[in-house]
């Protein structure tokens, strides 16, 4: 039975249950976040937001969710110390990842530390970071990251961008993590992602192409799933950038032309984002919570025809199927 490192060690990775690909726990500008606390609403208490991420996360377990994959990685303000709390206190299955998050350049503690120079070696110096967090554990802990994340927004593939990517490819190959890559469907950079993925030989089974969701176009949908790839349907809740009804009709579209096995669902909700002011994001996305899947979505994929046997592939299988299992 293949196993799969969670925060609080490693589980079985036929245990995962229900599980949702692409929720985060907090998404902090940590640099912000310490120099002007009192810009966060009452300012931010540690313990009260480690409370009310448990309290968030146990009325997700109530309705049958048993693991989280939060792809938080460098550049969203992972703290595996905070999460550890968090998970110390949930039921629920936290998995972790490595990488890093950019639309555009690397962070300059990388600029400079480029494979070749004076005491980097030949291989890019962050793949042995991300390496190190799955095999050994993240900053001075043993929770190990379980897969490897990194984004390709509309700038497509700048140079950072790409630098990010194929040290997450190269990590891949070193320790066989599965990889979640953030992609922009209306810019089509799913395709990009895969022309690099081929080139470095990672094992496409391996791979989420995170917010395919986010476009109804069938046509990029399929071509990508075709890879053998699975797709994130995982912006529920997100209906700004495209509609409730978008999103349901995409998915039960893609069930019924046999792809449920490539189709993951989630919400990319967070217990606390910092990136607005808490008080507009009930107002632009009121939906965009943690039950949402299983309040609104589900019923609503049901009566389009999706049947249960296709939600458990979704939400079951194709997890357990990505890590290993
Ligand atoms: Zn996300």
């Amino acid at each position: 039975m293949t196993q799969v490192e969670t925060v609080r060690g490693p589980v079985d990775a036929d245990s995962l249950g229900v599980t949702l690909m692409h929720e985060h726990v907090f998404i902090l500008n940590e640099e912000v976040r310490v120099n002007y606390p009192e810009d966060y609403p009452d300012g931010w208490n540690e313990d009260d937001q480690v409370d009310s991420a448990i309290t968030k996360l146990a009325e997700l377990a109530g309705r049958g969710c048993r693991t989280i994959v939060d792809p938080t990685v460098v550049g969203l303000g992972r703290d595996i110390h905070r999460i550890r709390r968090v998970a110390d206190g949930t039921e629920l299955n936290i998995i972790v990842a490595t990488g890093l998050y950019t639309y555009n350049d690397v962070p300059f503690y990388f600029t400079y530390r480029l494979p070749g120079l004076p005491g980097s070696g030949r291989a890019d110096p962050m793949t042995a970071l991300f390496v190190r967090d799955i095999q050994t554990g993240i900053a001075d802990t043993d929770v190990k990251a379980a897969f490897l994340k990194c984004a390709v927004d509309e700038p497509g593939l700048t140079p950072g961008v790409e630098r990010v990517l194929r040290a997450v490819c190269q990590a891949h190959a070193e320790t066989g993590a599965p990889i979640t890559v953030h992609t922009h469907p209306r810019s089509g950079t799913g395709r990009e992602v895969m022309r690099v993925l081929r080139e470095e030989g990672v094992d496409l089974t391996k791979v989420v192409l995170g917010h395919s969701g986010d476009t109804t176009d069938l046509d990029y949908l399929t071509e990508l799933a075709d890879t053998g790839c699975l797709l994130g349907m995982d912006r529920f809740g997100l209906d700004l950038i495209t509609p409730f009804d978008d999103r349901v009709s995409t998915v039960a579209a893609l069930c019924e032309r046999g792809y449920a096995e490539q189709l993951v669902l989630s919400h990319d909700a967070s217990c606390y984002i910092d990136w607005f002011p808490p008080a507009v994001v009930p107002q632009f996305a009121p939906s965009w919570h943690y039950q949402h899947l299983f309040d609104d979505v589900l019923p609503a994929l049901r009566e389009r025809g999706v049947s249960d046997d296709q939600i458990d592939t979704m939400l079951v299988a194709n997890p357990r199927r990505y890590f290993g299992g």
